[in-house]
């Protein structure tokens, strides 16, 4: 089922779901039960599946000359998406990207995510790799995610990359976009965030996914926003627990997000990371609770590879 039929079927009650990340190359599949098992009882209709694209290593050779090797250091999301459709009679919604990708590799991906009978994906551009500054497309790439969701949609009318290809299968996918309510970190303003994501939906993208955020009113300002943009698609609202100390910096470094002073100042005054786990589950509970008052159509949390906290919030509010 789509996650959009889903969020219809849930008539106005707001569901559970959350996203996991594959695992380390090395680790078995058993990790991803043991993290999805404890939140079984919630009910999510729908887990997302992250996808991490190539990472480069670079290794001494002889004397100095390095050798850049690539490495794909967590595989496996489209498997971790079969399994978990498999195992739990539940849908698995990957995220595909366009870096690292060309055309011919995306049809081939969304061919193969068909035929297991995936008919979700969330779609995103995904960042520069570390090695480089910007990012940048495969030269037979997408440079943004709404050129991606257009390939997903024309393959949803039966067009293929061949054209020459005749009575191609439809596929049917439901497609998730990124949404961002304190702007994307490259874009220059927000207004020019709206411009791009509101062509997201024009190309076709059925609903929209936020980047965490830990003060409602951030939520809230963005809905009001998209509206007012004639933006009408299910917006779901991404959620982290903060959990370490470290994160105070982090998560504002790597997401460039803000953290409210009151959150802050609390975490400061805790005295170990067990403190600011607790807190970040209390803050997130509360966080929830406001938001399910106001009617989102669902509750997304960011696991990030940990599931008590989440399972602490999800045992409060669902
Ligand atoms: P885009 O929508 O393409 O936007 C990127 C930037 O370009 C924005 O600043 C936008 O304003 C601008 N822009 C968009 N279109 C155009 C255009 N046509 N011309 C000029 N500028 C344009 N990353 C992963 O690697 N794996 C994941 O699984 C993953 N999951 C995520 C899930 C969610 C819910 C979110 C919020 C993010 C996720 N990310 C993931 C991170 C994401 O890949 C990065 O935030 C990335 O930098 C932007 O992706 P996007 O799809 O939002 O890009």
């Amino acid at each position: 089922m789509k996650v959009t039929e889903h969020i219809e079927s849930g008539n106005g009650k707001t569901l559970f779901s959350f996203e996991i990340l594959p695992p380390l190359k090395g680790q078995t599949i058993q990790s991803i039960f043991d993290h999805i098992d404890p939140l079984i009882e919630f009910k999510p209709p729908f887990i997302d599946v992250t996808y991490h694209r190539e990472e480069y290593d670079f290794h001494e050779v002889t004397s100095g000359l390095l050798r850049k090797k690539v490495v794909r250091k967590r595989p496996g999301t489209v498997g971790i998406c079969a399994a978990i459709q498999n195992r739990y009679d539940i849908d698995a919604v990957p995220h595909i990207l366009c870096g690292g990708f060309t055309k011919e590799d995306t049809e081939n991906l969304l061919i193969d995510l068909g035929f297991l009978g995936i008919d979700n994906v969330v779609a995103l551009r995904g960042d520069a790799v570390k090695s480089e500054t910007y990012f940048k497309p495969e030269k037979e790439g997408h440079a943004y995610a709404e050129e991606l969701v257009k390939q997903i949609v024309a393959m949803n009318n039966g067009k293929y990359l061949d054209d020459s290809l005749e009575n191609s299968a439809h596929t049917d996918f439901c497609i998730g976009v990124a949404g961002y309510p304190e702007k994307h970190m490259e874009a220059p303003s927000m207004e020019s965030d709206f411009h791009f994501l509101k062509k997201k939906i024009k190309n076709g993208a059925h609903y929209i996914i936020t980047q965490m955020f830990f003060d409602n009113k951030k939520y809230f300002d963005f809905v009001d926003r998209c509206r007012k943009e004639d933006i009408d698609v299910p917006i779901i609202p991404g959620l982290k627990p903060l959990a370490t100390k470290k994160q105070l910096n982090l998560i504002p470094h790597r997401f460039k997000v803000d953290l409210p002073d009151d959150l802050v100042m609390e975490v400061v005054r805790c005295k170990d990371d067990k403190e600011v786990r607790q807190l970040g589950v209390d803050w997130c509970i509360e966080q929830s609770k406001g938001l399910i008052a106001a009617g989102v159509p669902v509750l997304h949390y960011y696991s990030m590879g940990k599931s008590d906290n989440i399972q602490a919030v999800a045992k409060a509010v669902f």
